[in-house]
């Protein structure tokens, strides 16, 4: 299907893009890469008046860790991050970025465009829960800084005002001894995930859990965190009956809708299944292990 007729503005600055988004009105959208945008406007789910396209604005394309505070431009594809010497620091951003769709989606799909969709099966929303980042957004107000864990409020819903752009990622290294594991589980890698499961850990004195974020993706209208299976690690060993508690913990906390890719039991015990492997990836990453990120796909 065709999408319904829209205007089409190319904007050369993110002053402009906002000033115009701002004069349009909240039947306008931005357009970054397209990758989730243009499907739906194919389908007529959304038919914006007009489209926003700032692929192609200056000053948003990039890629930065200074003393290990790394900032993400919002046009920095998956493909790009997938690549970049982040990776080698910040392992967990490989096991998301390389994992996502295919190598077309990946080379124009954007983080901020990811973030800024909301889309409860999207993969970035769910690992950047596990860095606590912030999502850095320009409006006609100025500028803001939201932490993820307050970006996202409900499926498709954020906390972006109608003229208001996400400009850039910020999240810190993780600390020495630290390591993180993204699992996600796909009928095939064109596929969005079934469900995902994101864990970054730091351990200490031996295999003392330090510290620990864990997030679960595809299982509810939002990322899935959960105060108490983290408590339930922080300052124990991590032990697999331990994991299994923190597991059966965040799982509760989770509410997987039953559709074309499982029931809500059957997507249930994937999460717990993902969970697993994920602490022990992320375990042998904090104790050094240099391992390749991989999705599970049936
Ligand atoms: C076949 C297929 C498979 C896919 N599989 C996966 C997958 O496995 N995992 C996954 O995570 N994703 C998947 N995706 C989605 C893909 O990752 C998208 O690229 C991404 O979700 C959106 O990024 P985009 O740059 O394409 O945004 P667009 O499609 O251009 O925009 C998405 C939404 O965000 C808004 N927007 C975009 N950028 C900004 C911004 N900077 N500030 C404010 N609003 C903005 C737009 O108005 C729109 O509402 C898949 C897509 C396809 C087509």
């Amino acid at each position: 299907m065709y999408p319904a007729p829209f205007c089409y503005h190319r904007p050369g600055s993110l002053k402009e893009a906002v000033g115009l988004l701002s004069e349009l009105g909240e039947a306008a959208k931005p357009l970054a890469g397209g990758q989730s945008l243009i499907p739906i406007l194919k389908l007529r789910m959304d038919e914006p008046s007009d489209l926003v396209d700032i692929s192609r604005l200056p000053g948003l394309h990039f890629m930065q860790n200074d003393d290990g505070n790394v900032r993400i431009g919002a046009l920095s594809t998956h493909a790009l991050i997938g690549r970049s010497d982040l990776v080698g620091a910040v392992p967990i951003l490989g096991d998301c970025a390389n994992g996502i769709a295919d190598p077309q989606v990946r080379a124009r799909g954007t983080i901020g465009g990811s973030v800024s969709s909301a889309d409860p099966s999207c993969d970035w929303p769910t690992l950047l829960h596990t860095l606590d980042a912030v999502i850095v957004c320009h409006g006609k107000a100025g500028v803001r800084t939201v932490p993820i864990r307050e970006f996202i409020r409900d499926s498709y819903t954020t906390v972006l005002d109608d003229a208001e752009l996400v400009t850039e990622i910020r999240f810190k290294v993780p600390p020495a001894n630290s390591g993180g594991a993204y699992i996600g589980f796909k009928k095939s890698a064109p596929a969005y995930p079934t469900a995902a499961v994101g864990i970054q850990l730091t351990l200490a004195d031996g295999d003392v859990c330090q510290q620990v974020r864990l997030a679960l993706g595809a299982a509810g209208p939002r990322p899935v965190t959960s105060d108490e299976a983290e408590n339930l690690l922080r300052g124990k060993v991590l032990t697999s009956e331990l994991l299994k508690q923190a597991a059966e913990a965040i799982v509760e906390a989770s509410d997987p809708p039953a559709d074309a890719r499982g029931s809500s039991d059957f997507k249930r015990a994937v999460l717990r299944s993902l969970f697993m492997q994920a602490a022990d990836r992320a375990i042998e990453r904090a104790a050094g292990t240099q391992i390749m990120g991989n999705h599970e796909y049936v």
